[in-house]
């Protein structure tokens, strides 16, 4: 494996400082130790399955791709380790999907997400209505930053949903695109032959079996594929820096949202002892977020820092603590917040919070110079900025592409970027975008014989305006026409 590149980006620390951290974890060796080994023999395997495009992981990217490729007539495999589609937008309770929207209250998160969030049923979403996006007006925006939804006093689509009609809808969106699913696998390892990718072997009940593809589209969000095919990635873990710690989110159920955010909003004095007063008892306290239901508060944190999503020692740690942490906020909760005396323990997320491990190194990562507005040649979708002060962020094919493996995309939170581009390309809304960018990539090459680094532009950006997915008008593919 190799992570050579880790320690290079630092700068994005002080833009993201919270004081919502643990610095306080045991003290472990970072050296691997030296440990005995055990021979593992050689053997044939099954080959399970031959398709066009195998898609690893079945999260917000997974999913995306899953259905771009399938709708494209390529025989599309998704395989995931869960129960469920939907990665940590579900199975990781992160059921509030950041921006959608630029700071005029232009929806730029198109194609996929725009039809899978329209798709969800009526009282599954909870959102503003489309005439109060871009709003500026000081009643709405404070009426929906304490719902999550507006930001610098501008009112943006970030919408809280029901985890449940988020893992079926995509669930049936992958099917009726004709995509194959393949529940309870785990990817185990790529299968490289001459510098390409060509499926992947994976572990089951079935034990050890092999999807062969044309292209393999790694969604695993960790980049556990291209990693293992020996693509080099980077990994700069910044202690101060919110984007890189972990926590188990969970719901409580029970409560009043409603009395509890006017309550919040009426006396902020209060609401600002209760949070000191949470945090000198335990240390670690964090706040409500309102959710889809006003009967349901979601908890997204509290962050601890300091830990590595990789490492199977720091995961349990992780697990421990957030659940320890989920009770004590329960009775915190329920003894001093208004709306929450009847709360109880709804549910601790099956999957943890992860929010960084590596990142891609690819041929054309979004980087920190490129919000100057500008459009990429190489354009697969436009994500919304980190703040009203910044253009749009045209995301380009690059992005997406290892620099020296074949065979492989990697869309999603591994995706290729800088530390501070990371802080919003990891997003929901994103991940999205890149995953359907991913997958319409992979029907393409597949289609030709080529690798996705051949693929013509144009083409793929045809085929994205087709999906639905918003371009600038300028990227190549339309000023051609
Ligand atoms: C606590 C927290 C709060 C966040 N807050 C927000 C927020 O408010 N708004 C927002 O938009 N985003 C938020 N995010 C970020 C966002 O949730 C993720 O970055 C996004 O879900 C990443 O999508 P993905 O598809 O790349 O990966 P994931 O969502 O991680 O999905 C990866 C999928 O791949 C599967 N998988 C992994 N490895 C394997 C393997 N080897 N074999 C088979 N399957 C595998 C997993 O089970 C999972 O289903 C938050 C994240 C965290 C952790």
């Amino acid at each position: 494996m190799s992570e050579t590149r880790g320690e290079r980006l630092f700068f994005a620390a002080d833009m993201f400082q919270t004081d919502g951290f643990d610095g306080n974890r045991r003290a472990r060796s970072t050296q691997t130790p030296s440990r005995p080994t055990v021979r593992e023999e050689a053997r044939d395997i099954p080959v399970h399955a031959e398709c066009d495009v195998l898609v690893v992981g079945g999260g917000p990217a997974g999913t995306a791709a899953a259905v771009s490729a399938g709708r494209m007539g390529a025989r599309t495999i998704l395989l995931e380790r869960h129960n469920h589609l939907g990665g940590l937008s579900t199975g990781g309770l992160v059921i509030w999907i950041d921006r959608m929207t630029d700071w005029s209250g232009r929806r730029v998160i198109c194609g996929f997400a725009e039809e899978y969030l329209d798709r969800l049923p009526k009282g599954a979403v909870s959102g503003p209505p489309r005439d109060a996006w871009g709003s500026r007006d000081a009643a709405t925006a404070a009426w929906w930053q304490l719902r999550t939804s507006a930001f610098h006093g501008i009112v943006t689509y970030a919408p809280t949903c029901d985890p449940e009609w988020m893992k079926l809808t995509a669930q049936e969106m992958v099917l009726e695109a004709g995509a194959t699913l393949m529940f309870h696998c785990w990817g185990a390892e790529p299968i490289v032959e001459d510098g390409a990718v060509r499926g992947a072997v994976f572990e089951s009940k079935q034990g050890r079996r092999a999807v062969l593809a044309k292209v393999v589209v790694d969604a695993t969000g960790d980049g556990d594929l291209f990693a293992r095919a020996g693509a080099a990635s980077e990994a700069d873990i910044n202690p101060g820096d919110i984007h890189h710690c972990t926590n188990t989110a969970w719901m409580f159920g029970g409560v009043d949202m409603t009395a509890f955010l006017r309550w919040r909003a009426e006396e902020p004095d209060q609401y600002g002892a209760f949070l000191a007063q949470g945090k000198a008892k335990i240390g670690l306290f964090e706040k409500a977020f309102a959710s889809w239901r006003d009967d349901v508060a979601l908890f997204m944190g509290p962050r601890m820092v300091g830990f590595n999503a990789l490492d199977i020692e720091d995961q349990a740690e992780v697990e421990i603590r957030s659940h320890r942490l989920m009770a004590q906020h329960l009775d915190i909760y329920r003894a001093d917040a208004p709306g929450f005396s009847n709360a109880f323990l709804m549910l601790s997320a099956p999957q943890l919070g992860v929010r960084h491990t590596r990142r891609l190194c690819g041929v054309g990562p979004v980087l920190r110079e490129q919000w100057d507005g500008r459009v990429r040649a190489d354009e697969i979708g436009v994500s919304p900025s980190l703040s009203p002060k910044f253009a749009n962020v045209s995301v380009g094919y690059g992005s997406l592409i290892p620099e020296t493996l074949d065979g492989l995309l990697a869309p999603g939170r591994h995706l290729a970027c800088d530390a501070t581009s990371h802080s919003f390309m990891r997003e929901i809304p994103q991940c999205w975008l890149t995953g359907q960018a991913a997958g319409a990539a992979a029907a393409l090459a597949a289609d030709a014989g080529v690798q996705p680094r051949a693929v013509t532009l144009a083409d793929l950006q045809r085929v994205l305006r087709a999906q639905g997915a918003f371009l600038h008008d300028q990227a190549p593919a339309k000023a051609a026409e």
